[in-house]
């Protein structure tokens, strides 16, 4: 999944990139507003709850206060304490009164009829005035040493002076401690700290730092308020959450919460978040990997066959998907590439058809200049053969005068007799020569191409009995457009050439075939076949590998020459089946149209 050295990114790699960075952008921002969400409900929680702590004192206070008063009247009412106190026995009054207020686990308040105090806290005039008129009041001091709450009643539980009499007072007072700080602290589930009237610090849960930190920081006014009943405060060790409440007269009662312990639940619930979060992301993940695979493999294998039609394979597999538009790509790279395929196929045979046109056209090319070049040459020789013709009979002549004219047994006879052998020769060649060049007649007839190479078979077996020529004709051969004497003269001079190559020993075939258009004979032989070199030149005239008595070249250029006169051609090459030559005659069925095939052979008089 590394990036490659072209610095792109495969696609299973950008997929998961892409779903990690949307993923990563939608957690934070949400991550984030859910920890300030956590994070100010805890706090509105945590000072909301705090901000209640004065009324549980309040009604705590309320509740308190009929039991003391309960307990005061007790005390007053306690059987003996104000005889003792009318006959001046404070020690004993007090005594009795102690164990009343003892039994409620408080401290007992005595004040003679006289006035003079026995016991308990000074108590302000307005109290005593109050008790004196008969009531019975609950009162909260500071005498600087604890801050307390008051219960009076008069001694006996007279209603007031002029009823009963006056007996003085009695009651008790419990301090506001390290006790009531801690029944405060339960009740309250906050720390609390008691400070005296004068602002000390008297009780408190916390720790003795934190608590005169505390203490101090309210003292000197430096509270936040956060809500109408909660001040922030900062200390030592951290910031904490303060809710007053005064006791008048006796001091106040600060209820507090340590905000970092308020708010301890939320770097766990950070973790759980952040794991939430990160384990969503592996999760996503993993589920991405395989949605990514599952688009990257077809995407891959896409590619892949795309690759191989370029190196030509066009059966590469294609992967099918189920993601619906890349299992239709996959169905249109298959069809594009069926017909790439057979658009390439049809190139392929297009081409190979211009190939074989071209190499035709080139073949018919070379056969034109061929035909052009030999009509040419045998039109030369004509000429020639024109010019000579006559000369050579007459010189002939003159010999045979002359030979008349010697005497019997003359030395010279013989000589004269081979001039005039030689002289002969060379008018039948002029004659050949001729031959080429006059026009057709159109009465000059056809032949049985069959009839004609059996003849040539038996002529060519009498000259030399040891060769042998065999005549193979397919069935139905039809007449072709050529006197006799013109085929026997090819067929003959084809046989000739043949027995010389192969030796008269070695059988010649001559094999006649039928094509829709033309009657084709070839004359095969055992020899040593064409020499390249030999084949481009064999139709020309006075071409030879024979020596100046055998050979004079002429042969093959007449057959040629003949041949094309009725509108055939002939050609040479090696033989298919094995060593040997093969020369081919082939003639059309029909007679060409008059001078068709060498239109400047048909002038009127150049032949003779
Ligand atoms: P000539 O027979 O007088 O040489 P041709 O025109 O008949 O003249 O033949 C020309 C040449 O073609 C021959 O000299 C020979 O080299 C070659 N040739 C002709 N027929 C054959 C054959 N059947 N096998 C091999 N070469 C041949």
């Amino acid at each position: 999944m590394s990036a490659s050295s072209t610095g792109r990114v495969p696609l299973v790699g950008a997929l998961l990139l892409a779903l990690a960075s949307a993923l990563v952008l939608a957690l934070l921002p949400a991550g984030v507003a859910l920890d300030r969400r956590i994070d100010g409900v805890l706090r509105a929680t945590a000072i909301e709850d705090l901000g209640r702590a004065p009324m549980i004192l309040e009604d705590r206070t309320a509740a308190r206060e009929e039991a003391l008063t309960m307990h005061a009247m007790s005390v007053a009412t306690t059987a003996g304490v104000a005889e003792a106190l009318a006959a001046g026995r404070g020690d004993e009054a007090l005594a009795m009164a102690s164990a009343t207020a003892a039994m409620y686990g408080e401290d007992p308040v005595l004040v003679a009829p006289d006035g003079s105090w026995l016991a308990g806290p000074p108590l302000p005039d307005e109290a005593v005035e109050e008790v004196r008129r008969g009531g019975a009041p609950v009162l909260y001091l500071d005498d600087g040493d604890m801050p307390r709450s008051v219960a009076l009643a008069p001694v006996g539980g007279g209603a007031s002076e002029e009823a009963a009499g006056w007996m003085g007072i009695a009651g008790t007072s419990v301090p506001m401690d390290s006790t009531l700080a801690t029944t405060l602290a339960a009740l309250a589930r906050a720390d609390v700290t008691l400070i005296g009237a004068d602002g000390r610090l008297v009780a408190s849960t916390l720790s003795a730092d934190t608590a005169q930190a505390v203490t101090s920081a309210v003292a000197a006014g430096a509270a936040r308020a956060l809500s109408e009943k909660v001040d922030e405060v900062m200390t030592g060790v951290g910031a904490i959450w303060v809710a007053p409440a005064e006791v008048p007269g006796a001091g106040t009662v600060l209820f507090t919460r340590a905000v970092d312990e308020e708010l301890a639940a939320l770097p766990g619930v950070r973790r759980s978040a952040l794991l939430a979060g990160a384990l969503t992301l592996v999760l996503a993940l993993g589920v991405g990997v395989v949605v990514a695979l599952s688009l990257a493999r077809p995407v891959g294998g896409l590619a892949a066959a795309a690759g191989r039609v370029a190196e030509g394979d066009f059966a590469a597999p294609v992967p099918a998907s189920n993601i619906e538009e890349l299992d239709r790509l996959g169905r249109a790279f298959r069809t594009m590439r069926t017909s790439l395929q057979a658009r390439l196929a049809e190139l392929a045979e297009a081409n190979t058809a211009l190939e074989d046109r071209q190499r035709r056209l080139a073949g018919l090319q070379a056969e034109l200049i061929r035909q052009d070049r030999l009509a040419s040459s045998a039109r030369m020789a004509a000429e020639l053969a024109h010019e000579i013709r006559n000369p050579v009979a007459n010189v002939r002549n003159c010999l045979e005068v002359v030979r008349r004219g010697l005497p019997e047994g003359s030395e010279s006879t013989p000589f004269v007799d081979m001039a005039i052998d030689e002289l002969l020769r060379m008018h039948e060649l002029a004659e050949h020569l001729l031959d080429l060049n006059r026009p057709i007649d159109p009465g000059a007839g056809d032949c049985d191409p069959v009839e004609v190479a059996r003849q040539v078979a038996m002529l060519a077996a009498v000259g030399d009995t040891s060769v042998e020529v065999d005549v193979r004709a397919d069935p139905g051969v039809p007449r072709v457009p050529i006197p006799p004497d013109a085929l026997k003269q090819i067929l003959f001079n084809l046989v000739d050439n043949a027995r010389e190559a192969a030796g008269s020993d070695r059988p010649i075939a001559l094999a006649i075939r039928v094509d829709p258009a033309t009657v084709t004979l070839d004359v095969l032989d055992r020899g040593p076949g064409i020499d390249p070199e030999v084949a481009a030149h064999l139709f020309d005239p006075f071409f030879t590998t024979k020596d100046a008595v055998t050979g004079v070249g002429l042969g093959l250029f007449v057959a040629e020459g003949l041949a094309r006169r009725y509108g055939g051609r002939m050609e040479a090459g090696d033989r298919d089946d094995g060593p040997g030559a093969r020369f081919r005659v082939e003639l059309p069925r029909q007679a060409a149209a008059p001078g068709a095939a060498d239109p400047e052979s048909a002038e009127p008089g150049r032949a003779e």
